[in-house]
């Protein structure tokens, strides 16, 4: 396995001794509980300097090559929106050499010449490690096809926090696709860096949580829990995760158009929730919750996408030796 090149510049002004500096986010499973205070307290700082003032020179003279190999609206533009507010620049991306034959490991040296973080997003598991074995510089996973997505579980995490104002003590439904939806795989993982968390999966019998990520959690000791209806768990849910039927996934259509409306959360749903829980959703939204829901104060997911801003700023800064 080849082993990546130290870069031979020595950049300027960086500070070298961050724990995070050139490091790259693979997967959820390299944070600890610490670490994770650590980067929420930091995104929590650049929601505040957001707010005050926009935008900041903190990465001034930085480079992001954003590389997406897969559709993405949020996670794209909030990657590009975070680098331009700590005053850095993007090279953005979306239709590369690859069209003409050239392997990913061939672009991300390419690009790694010309920047200074990487961000990608690749429709296969593992392309993100592949391409931080030849970048030498630190790369961002942003979703590798039904793997992990952990920018994503760091920013539900950070949005629970922010929104419940606890991360111990929690019961959190996921429903939906959860075999194909790499965001409940990547925020599994993660809760399980917390107490007394109680997990319930909703799922048609075809799109069942993966058995290596229900091995995983239950290692930690987490209850997890099977359903395929939502009735019976959501009066003592606090987090309701709800995801969508990801089409793209399916080799077999038919299949998709059976699972596609098997959950729609509509205001009459909203009935049986507590009082005080939030309703999540990593988007794009298709069906899977009717429009009426969104002035239910309870609805969380347009503020869980805006939380991904301060967070990927959060990891920006810490690569890059700033935070
Ligand atoms: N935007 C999320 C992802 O990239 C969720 C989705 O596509 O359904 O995984």
């Amino acid at each position: 396995m080849p082993t990546k090149p130290k870069s031979p510049y020595l950049p300027f002004g960086d500070q070298q001794t961050a724990p995070w500096y050139g490091k790259d986010i693979l997967s959820v499973k390299q944070f600890s509980r610490a670490d994770l205070e650590y980067i929420f307290s930091v995104a929590h700082e650049m929601r505040v300097m957001v707010e005050r003032i926009g935008t900041f020179d903190l990465l001034k003279g930085k480079i992001l090559a954003n590389l997406f190999y897969e559709p993405s609206t949020r996670t794209f533009a909030s990657f590009m929106a975070a680098m331009q507010r700590l005053g850095g620049a993007v090279i953005p991306i979306r239709y590369s050499s690859v069209a003409k034959g050239e392997s990913l490991p061939d672009t991300v040296r390419t690009l790694a010449a010309y920047c200074d973080v990487i961000v990608i997003r690749h429709p296969e598991v593992g392309s993100a490690a592949l391409a931080a074995q030849y970048a030498g510089k630190p790369v961002i996973n942003a979703g590798d096809g039904v793997g992990e997505h952990p920018t994503q579980a760091l920013l539900d995490v950070f949005t629970i926090r922010e929104e419940l104002g606890r991360l111990d003590d929690l019961t959190v439904t996921m429903l939906g696709d959860l075999k194909y939806g790499r965001t409940v795989h990547s925020l599994a993982r993660l809760l399980t860096r917390f107490k007394n968390i109680k997990l319930n999966y909703v799922s048609p019998d075809v799109l069942r949580m993966p058995r290596d990520v229900i091995e995983e959690v239950e290692e930690k000791d987490l209850p997890q829990k099977e359903y395929t209806v939502l009735d019976k768990v959501l009066p003592e849910t606090d987090v309701l995760y709800v995801t969508r039927v990801q089409r793209e996934r399916f080799e077999n259509l038919e299949e998709y158009e059976k699972a596609k409306d098997a959950y729609v959360i509509t205001a009459k749903t909203m009935e049986k929730a507590k009082d005080r829980m939030i309703v999540m959703h990593p988007l794009p939204r298709v069906n899977e919750i009717a429009m009426e829901v969104d002035k239910d104060p309870r609805a969380a997911y347009f503020r869980q996408m805006e939380y991904g801003l301060y967070v990927r700023m959060a990891l920006l800064a810490m690569v890059l030796g700033k935070a």
